[in-house]
C-alpha cells in the first residue's frame, strides 16, 4: 500500500464517507506492509497484512480475460500527464506494469484484481465489496467484467472520479441515470458520471 494512497481510503462501512487513520506497524520506503486501518465514526479496524487492505467481503474472482488490456486501456482512460490514481477493477489490474510504463507518475491502485497482482511498489492492492476510496478522489476508473456492468459498481466508479474524468467499463451497459456515454463498441465503454 503506497503510504499516500492511506489519505485517499474511506470505511467501507454505510455510513457518512469517514477518513481512515492508519497505524502502521511496518512501512518500507513509502510503502504500509502491515498496519491498522481505524474509522473514526465506526469504531471499525481493518488489518493491513502484505499490504493490502481487505475488507473481508470482496466477491470472489471473475474469469481473467478482459478486452481492457493496457495498450486498448490507455487511450480510452484519456489520462495526459503524472499524478493522481487510476483505480482498475477485476481483471484489467493484471496489466499494471505496462500500464505503469505508459502512464508514468500515475499511481495504480487495483481492486480485486487476480491472484497474480500482489501489493509491491508500483500498485496498492484493495480487496472489498466496493470502492473503499474518498469520493471525487480519483483520476480514473477501470471496470473489468463484470464489473462494468454492474450498476452498484458503475455509482462507486462515478462517485470516486474527480468532476470531469473518465471511466472505462466492459462487462454490460452501465446504468443510464449514472454515467453520460462518451462511446461504446464490443462490449467495452466509456463515459464521465451523469451529475
Ligand atoms: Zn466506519
Amino acid at each position: 500500500m503506497f503510504i499516500e494512497l492511506t489519505d485517499h481510503l474511506r470505511c467501507p462501512v454505510e455510513h457518512d464517507e469517514a477518513f481512515l487513520v492508519l497505524l502502521p506497524d511496518l512501512v518500507d520506503g513509502r510503502s504500509v506492509k502491515t498496519g491498522t486501518l481505524a474509522c473514526p465514526v465506526c469504531d471499525r479496524r481493518f488489518r493491513l497484512r502484505d499490504g493490502v487492505f481487505d475488507t473481508g467481503d470482496a466477491p470472489p474472482a471473475p474469469p481473467g480475460a478482459t478486452r481492457l488490456v493496457p495498450d486498448a486501456l490507455a487511450p480510452l482512460a484519456g489520462l495526459n500527464g503524472p499524478g493522481g490514481y487510476l483505480v482498475l477493477v477485476g481483471a484489467p489490474a493484471a496489466g499494471w506494469r505496462e500500464l505503469a510504463e505508459l502512464m508514468p507518475g500515475v499511481g495504480l491502485v487495483a481492486v480485486n484484481p487476480p491472484e497474480s497482482v500482489v501489493d509491491e511498489p508500483g500498485v496498492s492492492v484493495l480487496r472489498s465489496s466496493r470502492l473503499p476510496i474518498k469520493t471525487h478522489s480519483m483520476r480514473g476508473v477501470v471496470l473489468g467484467p463484470p464489473y462494468g456492468g454492474g450498476p452498484a459498481w458503475v455509482r462507486e466508479a462515478a462517485r470516486v472520479l474527480l468532476p470531469g474524468l473518465r471511466m472505462v467499463g466492459e462487462g454490460g451497459d452501465p446504468p443510464e441515470d449514472a454515467v453520460d456515454l462518451m462511446a461504446s463498441a464490443d462490449g467495452v465503454w466509456v463515459g464521465s458520471p451523469r451529475r
